[in-house]
Order: structure tokens, then C-alpha cells, then sequence
């Protein structure tokens, strides 16, 4: 078992707090905060426990859940979605990779997707205009 792919155990945890099927909290984790996973936004790891049984491979968190202090670090948005633990981004650099996930996160339900070389932002923020893919 590698990072990115935790597997149906996970999906069988006992800890008392929600768990998800391909996904460990911790994965969503301001690396400042380790606990912090705690804050992200369940339906939006709903959509991506889903996006990530349709795109059938391992899904690598770049960034989920941010501090103020690093997303300053990271040069993030002042109003970025990453500090309410509604947004994720994920590792993709391939090319045949980027179209299956995309597929996959838009069929999951996302509406705000953001596409950089290196990897793909989704977002579930209620605060922000719906039906969108930008670029970086
Ligand atoms: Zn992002």
C-alpha cells in the first residue's frame, strides 16, 4: 500500500470520525497543523472518494487544507478556498492521466476546476461562481 491509494481497510476504520473509501485525513493536512485534515469539507471528499473510483488510479494530495500561514508561504490567494477546507489539489503531470481525472472529477460532480501543468484544483465553494475551468 503507497500514499495516494490507502485501499477499502481504510474504508472499514473503527476511529470514530468519517472515513473514506481511497482517502486518510491526514492526506488533507496543512502541513503546519497535522490534525487539521479534521477541517476539510466532507462533501467535497465525497466527490473525490468518487472521482477516484471512476478514474480507477491512486490520487496523490498536493494541497488540501491551509493556514493562513502557509498559504502565504505557498503564495495562495488571500480569499483562497484552501483555507476553508473546500478545495484540493491534485498531483497530475501526464498527460493521458489529466484527461481520465478530469473526466472523472467533472462526472463526480465538481463545477470549479482549475488546470495547472503540475497539478489539477477542484473547489466546492459556495462563495465563488459555478461551471468554471481555468488555467494557471
Ligand atoms: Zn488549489
Amino acid at each position: 500500500m503507497h500514499r495516494g491509494d490507502f485501499g477499502i481497510e481504510n474504508f472499514n476504520s473503527s476511529q470514530g470520525h468519517i472515513v473514506y473509501k481511497y482517502f486518510q485525513i491526514e492526506e488533507f493536512a496543512s502541513p503546519d497543523d497535522l490534525t487539521s485534515g479534521n477541517m476539510m469539507d466532507s462533501l467535497l471528499l465525497d466527490k473525490l472518494d468518487l472521482a477516484r473510483d471512476i478514474c480507477g488510479f491512486p490520487l496523490i494530495i498536493n494541497s488540501g487544507y491551509r493556514s493562513i500561514e502557509h498559504n502565504k508561504k505557498v503564495g495562495g490567494v488571500a480569499n483562497s478556498s484552501h483555507l476553508l477546507g473546500l478545495a484540493v489539489d491534485i498531483h497530475c503531470t501526464d498527460s493521458r492521466k489529466r484527461f481520465m481525472l478530469l473526466d472523472a472529477l467533472l462526472v463526480a460532480g465538481f463545477d470549479r476546476v482549475g488546470l495547472a501543468d503540475t497539478y489539477i484544483h477542484v473547489d466546492v465553494d459556495p462563495e465563488k461562481k459555478p461551471c468554471v475551468i481555468w488555467t494557471y
